[in-house]
Parts: C-alpha cells; structure tokens; sequence
C-alpha cells in the first residue's frame, strides 16, 4: 500500500478512536452528573423528610401531656415523649421493642394490626392497671404515631359530677318535698293551736335555711370556677369574723341544744377578705354542727402561732372523721360515707373545698385532725396571716 494511503487509513484510525473516547469520556461525564443531580434531590428529600419529622415530633411531642411514641414498622421505638417514659419506665427507650418496652400485649397487638393496614385504631386499654385511651395513626414512612391518653382523672370527675347532680337533686328534693308538706297542714288547718302553727313554720324556716346554704355553696362554686372570685386583703378583726360566723349559724346551733364556746383575743388582726372568711369559717362551723349530736359542744379559738400567722379551730363533740376519709375531706363533691348514705344531714360535699379555696386564697393552710371516735369529734384549723408581726 501507497505511503499516503497508509497515512490516510491512519488518520481515519485516530479520528475514530478520537472521536470513541469523546463520546465514551461524554457519556461517563452525563452519568456522573445526573448521578450528582439523583445524590442531590435524594440528599434533598431526606432534608425534608428529617424536617417533616421534626415537625411532626415537635407538634406531637413537645406540647404533649399524654403519652407519645414513634414507632418504627419493625415495631421498635424510633422516639417517644416525656410522658411516655414515665409511664412506662426505664425500659422504654430508643431502639427497644415495643413489647419489651411497654410490656402490653394488648398495645403490641394493636400496633401490629394498624401497621398492617387495620383500622382499629383507637382503643381502650389498661396501662398500669389505669384505663388509656390508645390511639395509633400511621406517620408515613416512620411507621406508627401512638398517643396515650390517662382516663383515669376524666372518669373520675365524670363519676364525682353524675354523684354531685345526684346529691343535688335529691338534696333539693328533700326540702322541697318536707316545705310541700308542711305548708299542706297549714292550708288543711291541721295545726289548730299557735304553738303547732309556730313549729311548723319552725321547721319550714330550717329547711329554708338548708336551700339557702346550698345556693350560696353553688354560687361560690360557680364563681371560683369562673375565677371571678376577688379577694379583698384588709388588716380585720379575727373576733369580729368568728362572732359575725357564730350569730349567721347561732339559730342552728340552739335548734340542737349545743354549748358554743369561743376563745379568740381581740387583739389579732388579719389580713383578709371578711366576707370570703367568714364563709369559709361558716362552712366550718355549718358542718360542726350538723354532725354534732344534740347537747354536744362546739369550740372556736384563735391564736398567734408564729410571727405572722394566726391560727382559728373549730373542734366539735361529733362523730369524728374516720381515718381513709382524712386526705379526702377537702375534695369537691367529697361526702363521707354516713352522708352519702343519706343516714346522715345533707350537704353538697361543696363546702370544705370552698373554705379550702378561701384559705389558700388568703396565703394560709387547712387541715384536720380526727381521731374518727365517736364523741370525740374533729378538729378543723386555718391560718391567716396577721396584719402585723406580732412581737
Ligand atoms: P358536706 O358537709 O356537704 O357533705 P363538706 O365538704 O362540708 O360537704 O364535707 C365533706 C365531708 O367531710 C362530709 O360529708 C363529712 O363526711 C366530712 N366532715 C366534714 N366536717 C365534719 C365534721 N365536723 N365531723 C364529721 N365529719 C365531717
């Protein structure tokens, strides 16, 4: 072959080759760059996916009373709140099992069915032998939101509310129905002579007064509930708010031969809301002498305990309070056993929460000692603060 030929056929060669390794070198350069670009939009969606997650933990999580855990679909904990640690303890953690960290069959079980595409989502389930509302709902990729719910407190304010219309209306009842009948006798003319003419209206009277202490109970409820319950703190007179207590409930106390005894100095002067003290006092003393047998006694004393506080009792020759009923007295809607029985007077289970209120309104405390013995009866004491140290 021609020496030009040869150099011809040889530059055709190397343009071909050339123009192979260009087009390889281009090819190998567009599969880097959209590799780059996949690496990119990939490094982009788990940005967003970290930043959904975040978001969804923080709106689940942080402001969360209840219990919240996030579930991966192997059911292991990927994360869980505060709450959901104390509940469960220290085996509930990261990483663990759901069954191992929470020991409930039921949950595990419930988990199980709702990753699996089940739509039981939302039960009841006993956790620490405490009913929970348990809700689980799946949380994209991450596997399964739960979320528990504590009924416990909620089914017990249900129960104290449903007993509290209970007491209500039949405390309303009672009344209502004895005012009925009297008021028949006297528009029959049963009561013939003026002495039977004044019990009846006697006793119409002390039913009148019973409804108008529950009113007022209601209404101080009502009004400390709403938080409109102002307290007005001016240097008083603590013998001037037991005298004003005692002649309020005087009437009562002789209606059942009682002996009232008071022992407050006139020098102790408090810092308090007169009227909101004295009706707590006479919720106090309502209730001394409602549980206190006929010709039983009742005691008032005050005295300076501390540099600036002063103590008021009220004690009683009652029944007493038994010793399971003595963290409870100051509960709403709280009635001992003999009263809820109705064996025993009336009331709303209202008023030692109201004077509890009061009390710690003013800055002071409320407690009450009882032996629970008949005949013995209870002891009530506050405290106020003095209006000025006393020496
Ligand atoms: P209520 O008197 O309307 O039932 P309270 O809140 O005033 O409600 O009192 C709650 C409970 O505390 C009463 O039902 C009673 O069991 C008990 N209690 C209160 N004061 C006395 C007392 N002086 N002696 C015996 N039990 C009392």
């Amino acid at each position: 072959m021609d020496l030009p030929w040869l150099i011809a056929l040889f530059a055709l060669f190397a343009a071909l080759a050339c123009a192979y390794l260009w087009r390889r070198e281009r090819a190998h350069s567009l599969k880097l760059e959209s590799e780059r670009h996949a690496a990119e939009r990939a490094f982009r969606d788990a940005d967003a996916d970290a930043r959904k997650r975040a978001e969804y933990l923080n709106a689940h999580f942080a402001a969360d009373s209840d219990a919240v855990m996030l579930i991966a679909p192997d059911r292991t904990i990927i994360q869980l709140n505060d709450s959901a640690r104390t509940l469960f303890g220290e085996w509930a953690k990261p990483g663990q099992t759901l069954m191992t960290a929470t020991r409930s069959v039921e949950l595990d079980e419930m988990a199980a069915h709702v990753l699996a595409g089940g739509e039981d989502n939302d039960r009841q389930i006993m956790i620490n032998n405490l009913p929970h509302r348990v809700r689980a709902v799946t949380a994209g990729p991450y596997g399964l939101a739960i979320e528990l719910k504590d009924l416990s407190e909620l089914q017990r304010l249900g129960r104290a509310r449903r007993d509290f219309i209970a007491n209500i209306s039949h405390e309303l009842r009672t009344p209502l129905t004895s005012i009925r009948l009297v008021v028949e006798s006297l528009l029959t003319g049963a009561a013939r002579d003026p002495a039977t003419t004044q019990g009846l209206l006697q006793k119409i009277n002390t039913e009148v007064r019973a409804l108008e202490q529950m009113a007022q109970e209601l209404l101080d409820l009502a009004q400390i509930e709403s938080g409109q319950a102002i307290v007005k703190l001016l240097p008083t007179p603590v013998d001037q708010i037991v005298y004003d207590a005692i002649e309020r409930l005087r009437p009562q106390a002789e209606h059942k031969s009682l002996r009232l005894h008071v022992n407050v100095p006139p020098d102790l002067i408090a810092l308090a809301d007169a009227d909101l003290v004295n009706r707590a006092l006479g919720n106090l003393l309502h209730n001394a002498i409602k549980f206190t047998p006929p010709h039983g006694e009742i005691c008032v004393q005050a005295r300076a305990v501390a540099g600036d506080t002063i103590e008021v009792s009220v004690s009683d020759t009652g029944p007493g309070i038994p010793p399971q009923d003595l963290p409870r007295v100051f509960e709403r809607f709280f009635r001992g056993d003999r009263a809820r029985r109705n064996e025993g007077p009336g009331g709303t289970g209202l008023g030692l929460a109201i004077a509890k209120h009061v009390v710690e309104a003013h800055g002071g405390t409320i407690r009450v000692e009882s032996a629970g013995v008949p005949g013995k009866g209870a002891t009530f004491y506050f405290t106020l603060l003095s209006s000025a140290p006393q020496p």
